[in-house]
């Protein structure tokens, strides 16, 4: 199995995933900052729209946490792939990965047609 990608392209894409992480990490932690600031709000609030209002940003931040901490976990293994040299190899079918797709997302596990047909069934199981 032959990777399609060269030596520096593995190595730019692995230097844009480790500052993608970085990224992801502070935002991490500026939201658990102002989440915090946001739980102090709420124990203030007095009537129930108010309330209702800390509910849904409170929700908001938990999807949004949640959101980046899939995509922290998605990075990491793509550089995972990449230290393995399993790296631009489409973990469904073993087919390489289009280039021009994994500078659009290099944390991309599979090509667009395995993608499709994941989101597919998750569509349809959901
Ligand atoms: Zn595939």
């Amino acid at each position: 199995m032959t990777v399609g990608l060269t030596l520096s392209e593995v190595t730019s894409f692995k230097a844009e995933l480790v500052s993608l992480l970085e990224q992801l990490r502070s935002e991490i932690v500026e939201e658990v900052e102002r989440s915090a600031d946001l739980q102090q709000e709420s124990m203030t609030v007095h009537d129930s729209s108010e309330e209702a209002d800390a509910e849904v940003n409170f929700m908001l931040k938990v999807e949004s946490l949640s959101r980046h901490s899939e995509e922290i976990a998605e990075c990491l293994a793509a550089l995972e792939r990449i230290n393995q040299g399993g790296f631009g190899i489409c973990t469904d079918c073993d087919e390489e990965v289009e280039l021009s797709r994994l500078k659009a997302c290099p944390t991309a596990a599979r090509c667009i047609r395995c993608q499709s047909a994941h989101e597919g069934l998750i569509k349809k199981s959901a």
